[in-house]
């Protein structure tokens, strides 16, 4: 395949890179625009003139500099053997053939996208999306042959969009809908995903039907229809082998296959619950999860929420410290549907753990919090501070708060025993070990940097061990 005739390169290496403010011409899509999305249809091959761009509205050359622009991409696809159980997928691969065009940076997926057009590559003649769905449709077609035929749709009109989005987030809505009618207790065999590989190495998503991927794009229905016509792709299949601990959900065939996957760095993991062995986080994810110490409580955040969070930490800042495919206890990242799943986070206390969340997730997922615990749930409206929290709870009657009375007589208990006892040195020829540990690094500025260290060994003097308020697990 050949890029030659294109104004700009193509490929791998230009995978991880960012366009930064000061460097981009336009962006489209982001947290400044609400009409936004990437889809991928199957239709039929009379339906689809091949190689086709069709542009609605402005095109590139034709947006003023500097500024946010609506953007809707359609990839339609047709074979013989396309049917729409493999949109999901399809859809998917828009990220990283997106991101092979220089200059050209995409980010999140469905309805979240944001993409930016450096000023380099612009002025190199990436002007129209001609030359952006040219290329989308050569890597498609190079990398899934079963697409006979291929056509892209790009729509920038402010108007012409609505009807689309609003197509669009009911078929998202639909896809997520067949997988919520399945438990994983149905089936025999789960699926991995490695697409997050290139970027977090140690990462595999485990996709079961209870557990959406955390980028919110990948159902169980989606991963196993491109296992199966792509068997060597990022797609797989894993045969749940033994139930190890079925409410934190642990399975035989699972770590198995991480272990494989992840070259030995992951070798257990624990599907639904965010403490001990979690899942990994690659970077993609649709919304994190928080441990708050103070209350003993779960907090939840998306992408979307801009500013510092009730702990005073931002999303950006949090998802820098669990992503990159490390197994962080305390942090999660997880996609939207994945709140609306039963085995919810169940090894923590479900929703029963939930103690705030930003208003409008809560009210996207409403149908899937209990009734009794909706109002019981603090939100970006009610209190942004860990101190407020702990009266909104109190107030409410939160079934956490029940847990902090326990806690309370136990740790007076263990005071009480543990008054008087010495310190013990900690004996310096055996340090702390750790496979990994990641500190972010704030700068000036929004820009984090994340430094991972591998085997890591912590010499001390003297370590003293204290509980502080608040524990871990259910
Ligand atoms: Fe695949 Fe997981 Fe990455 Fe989604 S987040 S693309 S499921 S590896
Ligand atoms: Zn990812």
């Amino acid at each position: 395949m050949s890029f030659e005739d294109m104004p700009v390169e193509v490929g791998v290496i230009y995978e991880g890179e960012r366009v930064r403010k000061a460097q981009m011409y336009a962006e489209f899509g982001g947290p400044k625009v609400t009409e936004k999305f990437e889809l991928c249809r199957a239709k039929t091959l009379d339906e689809i003139e091949d190689m086709k761009v069709i542009i609605e509205g402005p095109d590139i050359s034709e947006l003023e500099e500097g500024k946010s622009y609506p953007l809707g991409v359609i990839a339609e696809v047709s074979g013989e053997q396309i049917e729409e159980e493999l949109e999901g997928v399809f859809e998917r691969r828009l990220h990283e053939f997106n991101n092979y065009i220089q200059g050209w940076m995409h980010l999140n997926q469905r309805y979240d996208i944001w993409m930016r057009l450096s000023k380099d590559s612009f002025n190199k003649g990436l002007n129209t999306f001609q030359v952006v769905g040219t290329i989308l449709m050569r890597l498609y077609k190079a990398e899934l042959p079963i697409i006979e035929k291929i056509q892209m749709r790009f729509i920038t009109d402010p108007e012409a969009i609505k009807p689309y989005y609003e197509e669009a987030l009911q078929i998202y809505e639909a896809r997520d809908a067949r997988a919520r009618a399945l438990s994983d207790d149905d089936v025999e065999e789960f699926y991995g995903c490695v697409l997050c590989q290139s970027f977090a190495p140690s990462h595999c998503c485990v996709i079961t039907p209870q557990r959406m991927a955390l980028c919110g794009a990948i159902s169980w229905f989606d991963a196993r229809a491109s296992a199966r016509i792509d068997p060597k792709g990022p797609n797989f299949k894993i045969d749940k082998g033994e139930v190890i601990d079925a409410f934190k959900g642990e399975y035989e065939g699972a770590n198995e296959a991480l272990k494989e996957k992840s070259l030995g760095e992951v070798t257990r993991v624990f599907l639904h619950t965010m403490f001990e062995l979690p899942h990994t986080s690659c970077g993609c994810f649709e919304a994190i999860a928080f441990y708050i110490p103070e209350v003993d409580g779960i907090a939840l955040a998306h992408r979307d929420f801009r500013g510092p969070t009730v702990n005073g930490l931002a999303f950006s800042t949090m998802a820098t410290s669990v992503g990159g495919g490390l197994q962080t206890e305390g942090f999660l990242g997880i996609s939207i549907e994945y709140m609306r799943s039963p085995k919810f986070l169940q090894a923590d206390g479900g929703w029963e753990r939930i103690v705030w969340m930003p208003a409008d997730v809560k009210e996207r997922v409403k149908d899937g919090i209990p009734e009794e615990l909706f109002d019981k749930i603090a939100t970006d409206a009610d209190t942004m501070s860990v101190d407020d929290l702990k009266g909104f709870l109190k107030e409410k009657q939160h079934p956490i708060s029940e847990r902090w009375a326990e806690e309370e007589a136990e740790e007076a208990i263990e005071a009480a025993a543990e008054e008087g006892a010495p310190m013990m040195p900690y004996p310096t020829s055996q340090p702390i070990q750790m496979s990994s540990m990641n500190i972010p690094l704030t700068g000036a500025g929004q820009d984090m940097i994340t430094l991972t260290l591998k085997g890591v060994k912590i010499f001390a003097e003297k370590a003293i061990i204290k509980r502080t308020k608040g524990k871990k697990g259910k």
